[in-house]
């Protein structure tokens, strides 16, 4: 019979258990064709390797193998027998031998850590501001409107603030916005005043232009109203820059990645109320976008200093009892206000 012919050299003498019997017997085993061959006296057995459960390499103490029908093999000698397997062209997988080594295992995971790490850092924000890139308007629209009926509903109540104090604020706006885009090509924004108790004197943007103001804050600012202007225009930059969608795709980044493939955007629009209410905008995002306004004021005539009032009445209710923390992608919540104060007063 071919290949039941033993090679001397890869034939290993080891311990037998039958199944039946509880004595152990000396049997001749190789391997050939595919199979594990068993030789015990007159007595010759092949078992498919398939078939044969094989003892994990990297498990100490003996090695054992159990049979199809039932028998056992049984080897006290661990390394004669990998030695064994080895020569008799076990075919030891990569993968096996690799995590025989806890050092190779070692380098392994930190080589995971590593390629992970660098994913994230380089990896996530490159595919996800091309990911920002592919989300269309109306996508956006509707991820700016969920967003903020969500937040709403947690941080707002109706305005107190008459609507003539209101729509002069629009006004204002309006103009100085105009003048920071001579050539007309303006953004698109909407703005809403509601009472916050939760937020004090703050404001926020949302994708799609959704920005949103405290009574709390238009209060602070009586008699500062550039400083109102150049708040909002901070808030204006990050709807220009898309701050928040490049947030939202990031914590998101698979179901808003499959949303874009698949034109289902109902998984990612899940996600968007948790995402606004417990993330904040990148420290670069703020900068950026303090630079913006600085230049918005600036483009109008206006000098950015007004800016540092804010955050110095800030930083005084900080100093109190007032905390901004309850959503860290408003502007009070943003932490440095002394440096944002040298910013704005030493801007040219
Ligand atoms: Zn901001």
């Amino acid at each position: 019979m071919p290949g039941s012919e033993p090679d001397a050299r890869h034939v290993l003498l080891t311990q037998w258990f039958d199944g039946r019997s509880p004595q152990a017997r000396p049997v001749q085993v190789w391997l050939a064709d595919d199979s594990l061959w068993l030789k015990c006296g007159a007595l010759e057995s092949r078992y498919p390797r398939r078939e044969v459960r094989w003892p994990e390499r990297s498990s100490h103490g003996q090695r054992q193998v159990e049979l199809p029908d039932g028998g056992l093999l049984q080897h006290a000698d661990v390394a004669e027998w990998d030695r064994w397997w080895q020569h008799s062209g076990g075919q030891e997988s990569v993968v096996v031998g690799w995590q025989q080594s806890w050092r190779a295992t070692l380098w392994a995971v930190l080589g995971s850590v590593a390629f992970l790490a660098a994913a994230w850092v380089w990896g996530v924000p490159l595919v996800s501001r091309a990911a920002v890139h592919l989300i269309p308007a109306g996508l956006e629209a509707r991820l700016g409107q969920a967003a903020t009926e969500q937040l709403s509903g947690v941080f707002l109540k109706p305005s107190a603030l008459p609507e003539v104090e209101q729509a002069a604020i629009r006004n204002r706006f309006t103009q100085l916005v105009d003048g920071a885009y001579p050539d007309g090509n303006t953004p698109n924004w909407r703005l809403s005043f509601h009472r916050s108790p939760a937020l004090g004197p703050n404001a926020f943007a949302l994708p799609g232009g959704y920005l949103a103001m405290t009574d709390e804050l238009v209060q602070l600012l009586a008699d500062q109203p550039d400083a109102i202007q150049g708040i909002l225009a901070h808030e204006l930059a990050h709807v220009v820059h898309r701050d928040g969608l490049d947030m939202l795709v990031r914590s998101s980044l698979v179901s808003a990645l499959v949303g874009l493939v698949l034109g289902d955007a109902s998984g990612f629009l899940a996600t968007v109320p948790v995402t606004f209410a417990t993330q904040s905008y990148s420290r670069d995002a703020e900068r950026a976008a303090d630079q913006f306004a600085a230049k918005f004021l600036s483009a109008n005539g206006v000098s950015p200093t007004v800016m540092a009032v804010f955050f110095e009445r800030i930083a005084e209710m900080d100093g109190g009892k007032y905390d901004a923390k309850g959503l860290p992608i408003a502007i009070a919540s943003h932490p440095e206000h002394a440096e944002r104060i040298r910013f704005f007063r030493e801007w040219r």
